[in-house]
């Protein structure tokens, strides 16, 4: 199968640029018994987003969950927890994106089978803007917020920012 193929490709590609550095194999041959991640970055599943090129991140940097939209559930919640909790992260970062398709289906009330109960977060967090930036921010301050919620024993930071997939830069949001 191609995609499979290119993905053996790309995977010894990734060895060999490893082995081929030395302060990348010692990185990670460090890591091999633990990591200790500056930062939790929960973004989306888009293939355009991708968090440790985002923030210059080399292994070991990001602990980082993606979803679609970006959105926090059961599944996300564990790994915040494991990520705060035992890995005592104390910075946790909500990157929403321009153009993001979940939103945009939010926007638009589309459905899905497995999609829906995602959707109908985003929707609670959007209310009724109708611009997409616009939604997109507030959907990442909402799910950052609904993450304080829960964690109200956690002494780091929670916040949010926007990624613009055009520009490729960061905007933090002010809460
Ligand atoms: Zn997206």
């Amino acid at each position: 199968m191609r995609e499979k193929d290119r993905l053996i490709e790309g995977n010894k590609n990734y060895v060999a640029s490893i082995k081929n550095n030395e302060t990348k194999t010692k990185l990670a041959k460090d890591l091999i018994s633990h990591q200790s991640p500056y930062a939790l970055v929960i973004t989306c599943s888009d293939s355009r987003v991708i968090p440790e090129e985002i923030f210059s991140c080399s292994l070991g940097e990001l602990f980082v969950i993606r979803t679609a939209g970006n959105s926090v559930n059961e599944g996300e919640l564990a790994s915040i927890e494991y990520g705060i909790e035992h890995l005592n992260i104390k910075y946790v970062l909500v990157l929403g994106h321009t153009h993001c398709g979940a939103v945009h289906a939010a926007m638009h009330n589309e459905k899905g089978r497995f999609l829906d109960p995602v959707l109908d977060k985003i929707h609670a967090a959007i209310n009724c803007l109708e611009d997409e930036v616009e939604a997109s921010k507030a959907n990442a301050l909402f799910q950052a917020n609904y993450i304080k919620s829960l964690f109200p024993e956690f002494d780091g930071k929670i916040e949010s920012a926007l990624y613009d997939i055009e520009t490729n830069e960061v905007i933090f949001i002010e809460n």
